[in-house]
Formats: structure tokens, sequence, C-alpha cells
């Protein structure tokens, strides 16, 4: 990239230091090329004026010419209204002011020329424009023709003078130096192929389209820049890692058959034996795995891992099984436990919770490779822990995880890095899996094990409470169980603790034949495994918890799920709290509780509930509610900030964006074909300018 993108903003006419620490801290500006980028998010039409005449309800914000005629003061005290009758040759239309009213009065003059620019709405069958922005009228300003940017600035910045105006002015000084060094980053035969605008007035028309039609084909060009540099980054890291970490060639299945046809203890779903076969096909061939199962709650992604597991160990190879929690290590370890001993496999648990004593005989026994499978938490990740060969490491949950944990592994084995299988049961929405995911191979469980019916889900508000506790009680008599969970938010903790003891109250006043638990992140851990028991024995019918039950805990003939305050939880959390429930063969239902009062958003996604089972369906929802850096956690999303793209909306941009780096990768891996040249040119001043390209791929 050229120099004069590099330097410090603090030296940009009309910033000086100060001005310069608050774009650092408020948009991250740090130089002339971060300044160039920080673009519009909307552009007024300044293209044009209307006549009053031509007013119409809907358009968008308009600009008029006229004279104000009079002004009136209406109403007294804080209802006073100002209303300015304001004229041009085709008729009349009233602006309205709430606020400011003497200044605003003192500072219009009757029969001056104005330029008024504001939206027009249509009351009591008379247009008028609430709190316009006026200009006196000049040859400069009628002369118009531009689409006119409006730059995002925050509360900070406007105290340091620099709101969208100072923005547009300044880019208008920045943008006449920087397009004689902005430089082409696509080849020529992709920008043919797409019909693409050049990069220079590209980045010219971001700011200053002339049309918007201009406008759009600016954004579209950048938007597919953006998207194709962190598709091309991400199937060039997929190759790098290919040719370069070997993976175990694991390919005996003589352990996996011994099983299957012994103990399986069901008829596998085509979905998961299709899955397996994926994994299988990776373990042969010599590299390394790298793959994402992605499944719904209940799906039976365990029984998938574990098969695998069978591979790895029958091909000589030891095997790690990481969870989330301690919980759900726990009940992963018993599960798998109970299967591993079918076949004679050796198995082990590590959590934070393992005792000293018992953690030195794991670590020899590891290194000894005794143990061949270990189940636990992050703590497998602990550098002590060391295998003799670790050639598989499953991640269940992965979106608790963050990358760098993944890497982890990858250290402990000498010469080739384990196969790696991540699970999650929050399905991701095909945008954002194939951008934070790229590098990952994907595969789907997409069908549910035979015989589980769905589960039924019914909205009501707290006046039904006493219906809902009478659904229960019968329910309970049929003999089935049921979860009701409070939310735990961390910010109203003590509030929410307290509003799960009433809960528990009232629900023991009215279930007083029935033995009840409790469950909340409060108690010791024993405690909290004892109750846990007690309900999976079936001794107590309701499980009252917190949503430390959001993952964990399988219990079939548990079939009624209560969610209180259900207007307070995300979907993806409402769908994992769900997925409890229906793990048997029963009918199994969700109630959710919520107050009279809600906002849009939670009755959309309540009702989102109530519509849907299908867990893809609700993931693409909860990325249109929440946004993208919601859904993968601030974390993730950190290290990709896009500045014009939006996986919500572009969706179909990206997937070319995908395509295209896949075959240039495929055609030119080195990218060192003529035609590649810009390509290389740009990744390159990237790599040189650590800061931005963290920033930008
Ligand atoms: P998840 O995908 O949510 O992790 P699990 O692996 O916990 O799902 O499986 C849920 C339940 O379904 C378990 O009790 C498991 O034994 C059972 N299960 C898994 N696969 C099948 C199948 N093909 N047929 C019947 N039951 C299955
Ligand atoms: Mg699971």
């Amino acid at each position: 990239m050229h120099p004069f993108f590099g330097q410090s903003i603090e030296y940009f006419k009309g910033v000086g230091p100060q001005r310069a620490e608050t774009l650092n801290k408020e948009l991250q500006i740090f130089t002339f090329g971060d300044l160039l980028q920080h673009y519009p998010f909307r552009h007024e039409d300044r293209s044009r004026f209307y006549s009053v005449k031509e007013l119409l309800p809907n358009l968008p914000y308009v600009q008029l010419i006229g004279e104000f005629r009079s002004f009136k003061t209406i109403g007294i005290g804080r209802k006073a209204r100002l209303v300015g009758t304001f004229a041009d040759e085709t008729g009349t239309i009233e602006m309205v002011w709430f606020k400011g009213i003497q200044w605003i009065q003192k500072n219009l003059s009757v029969g001056v020329k104005y330029i008024a620019f504001g939206k027009a709405t249509l009351y009591k069958g008379k247009f008028n424009i609430a709190h316009p922005e006026l200009e006196i009228q000049t040859k400069k300003n009628t002369k118009g023709g531009y689409l006119q940017p409006i730059y995002h600035s925050t509360e900070k910045m406007k105290k340091k003078g620099m709101e969208s105006k100072f923005f547009s002015k300044a880019m208008k000084v920045l943008l006449a130096e920087a397009v004689k060094h902005i430089e082409e980053t696509l080849p020529n035969s992709l920008i043919r192929q797409f019909g693409f605008i050049d990069k220079k007035t590209a980045v010219v028309a971001m700011h200053f389209p002339r049309t918007s039609q201009q406008l759009l084909q600016a954004q579209n060009r950048m938007k597919f820049e953006e998207l194709f540099f962190v598709q091309l980054r991400l199937i060039k890291l997929k190759i790098a890692r290919m040719e370069k970490f070997k993976g175990a060639g694991l390919n005996k299945s003589d352990l996996l058959n011994d099983f299957y046809e012994k103990h399986l203890p069901f008829e596998l779903t085509e979905a998961q034996k299709r899955v397996i076969k994926e994994i299988y096909a990776d373990f042969r061939s010599g590299q390394q795995m790298n793959r994402l199962v992605q499944g719904d709650v209940g799906s039976g992604k365990t029984m998938v891992a574990f098969l695998a597991m069978l591979i790895a160990i029958g091909s000589g190879y030891q095997c790690a099984f990481m969870a989330p929690t301690e919980i759900l290590a726990e009940q992963h370890f018993k599960g798998l436990r109970e299967q591993a001993h079918l076949v004679g496999i050796h198995i082990a648990r590590l959590t934070g919770s393992t005792p000293k004593s018992e953690r030195r005989l794991i670590h020899e026994g590891l290194m000894s490779g005794v143990i061949s499978m270990l189940v636990g938490t992050h703590a497998l990740l602990e550098d002590k822990v060391k295998f003799k060969n670790l050639g598989f490491a499953v991640i269940d949950e992965q979106h608790r995880f963050g990358v760098a944990q993944r890497a982890r592994l990858w250290t402990k084995t000498k010469d080739f890095y384990p196969h790696v299988l991540i699970m999650t049961a929050t399905p991701i929405p095909r945008t954002l899996a194939m951008t934070f995911y790229g590098d990952l191979d994907i595969s789907v469980i997409d069908e549910l094990p035979l015989g589980r019916k769905p589960i039924k889900t019914r909205h009501y508000r707290d006046n039904k409470r006493l219906e809902m506790f009478g659904f229960v009680e019968k329910e309970i008599e049929k003999g089935y169980q049921a979860y009701i969970v409070y939310p735990l938010i961390e910010e109203s903790a003590t509030l929410d603790y307290k509003n799960l003891m009433d809960g528990y109250e009232g629900i023991s006043r009215r279930f007083q034949n029935y033995q009840l638990s409790i469950v909340h992140g409060k108690m010791k851990a024993e405690d909290k495994e004892w109750e846990m028991q007690r309900f999976a024995r079936g001794e107590t019918k309701i499980m009252v918890a917190t949503t430390v039950i959001e993952v964990g805990v399988n219990i079939p003939n548990a079939t009624i799920m209560v969610i209180e305050n259900a207007e307070r939880f995300g979907l993806s959390q409402l769908h994992q709290l769900r997925g409890r429930v229906g793990r048997g063969s029963d009918q199994s239902y969700c109630i959710l509780m919520t107050g009279l009062k809600l906002s849009t958003e939670a009755r959309t996604r309540l009702k989102t509930m109530v519509d849907t089972n299908d867990g893809f369906k609700i993931a693409e929802i909860d990325l249109e509610l929440r946004g993208p850096g919601d859904l993968m956690g601030t974390r993730q999303s950190g290290a990709l900030e896009l500045l014009v793209s939006d996986l919500v909306k572009d969706g179909e941009i990206l997937k070319m964006a995908r395509i295209t780096a896949r075959d240039i990768m495929s055609d030119d891996p080195e990218l060192s074909k003529e035609e590649n040249r810009p390509i290389k040119k740009h990744i390159d001043s990237f790599n040189q300018d650590v800061v931005n390209w963290g920033r930008i791929s």
C-alpha cells in the first residue's frame, strides 16, 4: 500500500493531536487510510428540488425552495409549538418545531428564500415537516446535483466539532490527494466478468456518488472485494494447512465394526451414517481433518463422535473429547464409558475438580498410552497434559471455545496434528459458517432419530399461570417430569435469584404432593449433582433451575420445559433449552411464560419458537435480529470487522466471492500468474502492515 495511507491521522489538515485522540478512541481511525474507509452510513438525496404540489406521502427526505409567510406559536408551556407557513409558487406547507422555539423564530425571517430539507408527513390532510434543516438559498446550494454523504459520529466527537459535515469536508480534501495512490486490487478479468466499476471510481463514489445507481455499483464492488479477500485468506489457510499438516493416517475400522455389529444400541440415521463416512474419508486422506459438525439438539452427535473415536483407537491412537462445562463433561464421560467398556477401551476423565493424586495417574496413563480415551473440560489443554500419540480430538459445543484453544490442541503431538472434530448444536447460518469457519469442512446432521415427536411449543402470558400449573400437574400424574427454568443474567443476578426462590416457593405450595429439585449456580457442584441425580432417577418430579441446565442433562422422561421470563432469553438459548426435552419417544412440550407487555423483537422471538423446531431457521432469524457479532460472540467477531458488507444482507455477494476465491486458488495457488498480480500485491501489502491486516482480513 502507498505510504500516503499510512500517515498518522494527527497530521491531517484540521485534525491535530486532540481530535486525533478522539478519532482513535471513538472510531479506531489511526491513519489517512482508516479515514478514507470511514464510509457514510447513508446518503441524502439533494440531487433535486421538489415543489409543494409534488409532495406525496412516503417520499424520503426532500428539499424545497420557498419563503416563510408567517409564524405563530400554538399552545403554551411545554406543549407549545411553533408553526411557520412556508410557500413556493405551487402551494404552502407547514414547518413545525416543538423545541428551541424562541431561538428558531429569532433566527428565521419572513420573506427570505430558504432551502428546506426534511421528511414531509401528512397530518390532518396537510403536509408538514417537523424540525426541517434550513439554509438561506445561495447560488451554490441551489445547484445541488449531489447525494450528500452522512457520516457516523459520536457524542464525544460532536463535542470536538467532528460531525457529519466535518467528515464530508475532510473527505473532499483527502480524496483529492488519495485517488492518485489508490490501486486496483482485483484482476481485470474479474472486473469484466462481474461488470464492476474500477477501484478508484468506487472509493470516490462510496463517499460522493453522482447518482444512486452509481452508489449501488460502488457498494457492490467494495462488498465483493471485502468478502473476496476474507475468503481468499481462509482458503489459503486451509490449503496451507492441508499441505503442511499431516494427520495421522487412521484406516483401521475393525474396532468400529466390532462395536457396530454387537453393541450399537440403535439404528443410525442416514445423516449420522453420512457424517461418519465423511470423517472416515478425512482420516484416511493423510491430511489433518478440521471438520465442523452441525446438528440440532438431539440429532445424535455424540454417537458420531464415539464411532469416529473407535476408528482412531482401532488404528492405534489416543482420543480426547472436550466439553464446555464440568456437568457436561461428567455426563459425556458416563455415557461414553458405558459404550467404551463394551469394547474394552480404557477411558479417563479430567476436569478442573479432578484431585491431584488422580491427575498424576492420568498424566502417566496418557504418556504410557494405557489410556486411549480422555474426556474432560478445557483442563485437557493444560501444558502438563501430554499424550503418547493423540490422533483425534473432539470439541463439543464449539461456540464456547475460542479459535486459540483449538490451536492449543495442535501442540499435543510432535510429528503431526491430531484430527479435530468440532460439534455444535447452535446451527450457524450458512453465510456465517462460510466466514467464521471458512477454513473448516462442514458436515450437517439434518435428521432426528426415528420416532421423535416434534416438541409442541406454546406461549402463555403470566395471567395464564394457573393453567400452566394445571397442565404440568396433569402430565406429572401421567408419570412425566418437568423443568421450570428461570433466567440468571449476571447484571441482575441478585434479583434473578430472588425471582427463582420466589418461584420455587410458589411451585412448592402448588405441588405439595410431589418432591421437587432445585439447582442453581450458587450451589456446590456436588449438591447440584445430587439434585440432578434425584431428578434423573425420577424421585423428584419438577426440576426448578436457572439456566445451568442449558447444557448437560439428558433425561428422556422429562417431557415438559417451562421457561419463565422467556422474553429475556435470546432465540438460540431458548432453542437450546427446549432441546432438553423431546429426548424420548413421548410427546414433549415447551411452555414460554412471559409478562403481558412485550417488545416487538421479543414477540418475534416467541413467535419463531412457537412456529418452528428447525434450528437452522431459528439461527437465520436470530442472525437477522441480533447481527453476526452477537451471534458469534464478541471475541470471535473482533477478528472479522467488516467495513462495508453485512453478513445478513449480502449472502449472495458472499457466495459469489467464495466461489471466485476458490476458483482462483485452485487455478493459481501461489497467485503467481500475471493476471492475479493485483491480488497478490494487495495481500502482500496487508502482510507488511500488521495493524491493518488484522482489521481488514
Ligand atoms: P446431541 O446431538 O444433542 O449431542 P445426543 O448425542 O446427546 O444429541 O443424542 C441424543 C439422544 O439420542 C441420546 O440419548 C442418544 O443416545 C440418542 N440417539 C442418538 N442417535 C440415535 C439414533 N440413531 N436412534 C435413536 N436414538 C439415538
Ligand atoms: Mg451433545
